[in-house]
């Protein structure tokens, strides 16, 4: 925990029971730069918005990234409020008709497409319009993928354009008007802790690149590998080997086409689970059927991210010694459950986690809440305040 953080923490003490996500933007600056100062020519990193799109997190980002990939008409409000010519990527799995011609009103770079309907809807737009679309193809593989990334990507989804369509849906890009297909968008994984796992799937998207011109008798000038590089919520500190990834990844680029000039990454988790923390004070502490629990201000209506992903999320315990001695001060030691104060059993974001001693009063840091933490969760359940939202 940096001192800042428990300085900020500290002075809430005392007051209304401390509520709050604390990002920090210079290590949020330091991280995202350490990342895009070591990529290799032709690649690209954008920022995939829907992990966390606070308008401070977006005014940090958007001078050390390519640009915003965004989902939503929302997100490109957002990504709009940054900047009104920050590149960006159009993507998202249903997207209307008025969204798409939104998008190339509001001069995106590219738009993802996702369906064959999807495409006629993007010509039918910039025909209207009277400009040139630019699009990927988002692909649904088929696989067979690498060994080590078997587990997580090639399972039926939603997402894409199922591979065995793919021949039609080239043939429709190339002949609709107001279109220009410029490649294709593989992102097939979520939160993948390995390095060489990584680069064994973007070279796999490279040799997939390469047969599709083959087939097709393209010249592919983009090709987006997506996000899906991970954090390791058991092992926090077993982070994602960057340093080993960029590395490997001026060979695995030779996979591709020369001609491809630019192999654009749109990461979320990765660039933003580290800057945020939630922090939240123990309300009670009690023992029910031998299981010891922290009630905290605060839940899975706030931080939805363990729960969604059944995990314990990590914490540490911020010793706050200011008690009123004329009332009991319950505490545990050893495992315990971390609740919040929905009417739920499922409002856990942590179990039996071994811990020296929790009391009333103290104050809870989960570590990594950065992305898919506030964004993703049901903020007005049983109707409790919000969380300060700190940016240090
Ligand atoms: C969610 C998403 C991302 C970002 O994924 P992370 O796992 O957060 O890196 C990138 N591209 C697409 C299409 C997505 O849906």
């Amino acid at each position: 925990m940096s001192e800042r953080l428990e300085d900020l923490v500290r002075k809430r003490a005392g007051g209304e029971p401390v509520c709050l996500f604390a990002y920090d933007l210079d290590r949020l600056t330091d991280h995202v730069r350490a990342i895009t100062a070591t990529l290799p020519p032709r690649c690209r990193m954008f920022y995939a918005m829907k992990a966390n799109s606070a308008d401070p997190l977006l005014r940090a980002l958007a001078p050390l990234v390519a640009g915003f990939e965004v989902a939503s008409g929302g997100e490109l409000d957002k990504a709009r409020a940054v900047s009104g010519n920050v590149p960006v990527l159009f993507g998202g799995p249903a997207k209307t008709p008025s969204e798409i011609e939104r998008a190339l009103e509001q001069g995106v770079l590219r738009l993802h497409v996702e369906s064959a309907l999807e495409l006629h809807r993007v010509s039918a737009a910039a025909t209207r319009l009277g400009v040139t679309a630019e699009v990927l193809l988002r692909v649904n593989l088929a696989g067979p993928f690498p060994s080590a990334t078997l587990a997580m990507a090639g399972r039926p989804t939603q997402f894409g354009i199922a591979e065995e369509d793919l021949p039609g849906v080239v043939e429709a890009a190339r002949a609709l008007p107001g279109l220009r297909l410029s490649g294709f968008h593989l992102h097939s994984l979520s939160n993948n802790l390995s390095a060489d796992a990584h680069l064994e799937l973007v070279a796999h998207y490279g040799r997939t690149v390469s047969a599709w011109e083959r087939e097709f008798g393209l010249r592919c000038e983009v090709v987006n590998v997506g996000g899906g590089i991970g954090v390791d919520y058991a092992r926090p500190d077993r982070r994602f080997d960057w340093p080993r990834f960029a590395r490997g990844l001026p060979g695995v680029l030779a996979e591709f086409p020369a001609h491809v000039r630019e192999v654009d990454f749109e990461c979320g988790r990765y660039l933003v689970a580290e800057c945020g923390n939630y922090a939240v004070e123990v309300l009670d502490v009690k023992r029910n059927h031998g299981v010891q629990y922290a009630l905290v201000r605060g839940g899975t209506h706030q931080f939805r991210l363990p729960s969604s992903w059944q995990h314990s999320h990590p914490f540490t315990v911020l010793p706050v010694d200011e008690w009123d001695s004329a009332v009991p001060r319950p505490q545990a030691e050893g495992p315990v459950t971390v609740v919040g104060e929905l009417c739920t059993p499922k409002d856990v974001l942590a179990r039996d986690v071994p811990v020296s001693r929790v009391r009333a009063g103290d104050v809870l840091i989960f570590s990594h809440a950065g992305a898919y933490g506030w964004e993703i969760s049901h903020h007005d359940f049983l109707s409790h305040p919000h969380p300060e939202m700190v940016f240090h």
